[in-house]
């Protein structure tokens, strides 16, 4: 499908090499390959995970690099192959999110696991992602969403679900819980205001815990049941107390506040890594966690599918991310903001 009917141009912003300034740039648009869809960018979210590209500490990064992987936009255009889709089509209102496809053919993804694909792609890392007003994403990376996800929530309130929604809302769905049981969300940012909404619209009784009094009122106001000052509480006593924490969902990525968190586990109960912390090594102990018959795992982001019904139930539920908007030109100022752990809760780049 030609894009004869659209701008010559689109702006981006890339980073040249590892540790460079971010720059903002015109590209030229081309038609897109047999099997791209070309996306015209609404809202593309700022993830934490977006220093990968601007430090090239993720393996095999080529530069320069469009990073952006929480991507909400409509198609522009499809490839050849996708003349004939029944799902795609011309203006259609779509999603890419971390997981940028998979090879079809590796162990993990003849089991049908593809979001471990050994080969896969991942948005904004092995292609240019949506911190553009164009992008090319491959048919397998893009989600198709129905018009009516826009009725309760902007273009700019939905992208941060592609990443940190499908993400936080995926650990809790895949764990074992009956309504009513606890859950403990630590941290409450980008990952955790989430988490918040989502555990206690699924039926789980969420106590949020971080550090000071500031975040207890908005805690609340996001359906937490209750609020922990790991500062000034013995949150493991108070939880064990209760009769310990069936889910723990550990969002901030501070290895010290997770281990100390993780004996609130219950018997029976799993702790959930969804922070990428990287300041250490978290420690668990042992001989507890025989006891307790407990679990700890880490989790990542799904795949297309994963995000449609991330995005479908977040709809039903009103569940929303809180978000400070930017131009493409302010991405710094967003970048920086998500770096120094000042964003309320997500930045993201729109476009008029
Ligand atoms: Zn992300
Ligand atoms: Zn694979």
């Amino acid at each position: 499908m030609s894009t004869d009917s659209l701008p010559k141009t689109y702006k981006a912003v890339s980073s040249p090499r590892p540790h460079g300034a971010w720059e903002v740039l015109t590209k030229e648009l081309r038609d897109p390959l047999p099997h791209e869809v070309l996306v015209r960018v609404h809202a593309s979210g700022v993830c934490s995970s977006d220093h990968f590209v601007h430090d090239g500490s993720w393996p095999g990064l080529q530069y320069p690099r469009i990073p952006g992987h929480e991507v909400i936009g409509r198609v522009a255009a499809l490839g050849s192959a996708l003349a004939g889709s029944t799902r795609l089509r011309v203006g259609a209102l779509v999603g890419v999110g971390w997981n940028g496809g998979y090879c079809a053919a590796c162990a993990a993804c003849r089991t049908g696991d593809f979001a471990a694909c050994e080969r896969g792609d991942v948005t904004g890392f092995t292609f240019d992602g949506g911190h553009a007003e164009y992008m090319y994403a491959p048919e397998r990376a893009v989600a198709s969403l129905p018009e009516e996800v826009l009725t309760n929530a902007s273009y700019a309130e939905l992208a941060p679900l592609f990443c940190a929604g499908v993400t936080v809302f995926d650990a809790i769905r895949t764990s074992e819980w009956s309504p009513g049981d606890i859950c403990l969300v630590q941290g409450i940012g980008g990952l955790g205001h989430l988490a918040i909404q989502y555990a206690a619209k699924l039926g789980l009784k969420v106590i949020a815990v971080s550090s000071g009094s500031s975040k207890a009122e908005l805690a609340l106001s996001l359906g937490a049941h209750a609020y922990l000052d790991a500062s000034s509480t013995d949150v493991v006593a108070h939880i064990l107390a209760l009769g310990g924490a069936r889910l723990i969902l550990c969002t901030a990525p501070y290895a010290a506040h997770i281990s100390a968190i993780i004996p609130a586990v219950a018997r029976g109960g799993t702790v959930t890594l969804v922070s990428a912390a990287t300041d250490g090594k978290i420690e668990v102990e042992n001989v507890m966690m025989n006891l307790r018959r407990a679990t700890v795992r880490g989790w990542g982001c799904g795949c297309a599918p994963d995000t449609e019904r991330c995005v479908t139930f977040s709809t039903m539920a009103n569940v929303k991310s809180l978000v400070q908007e930017y131009s493409l030109e302010e991405f710094a100022r967003a970048y920086a903001g998500v770096m120094e752990n000042k964003a309320r809760f997500r930045n993201v780049i729109v476009f008029p």
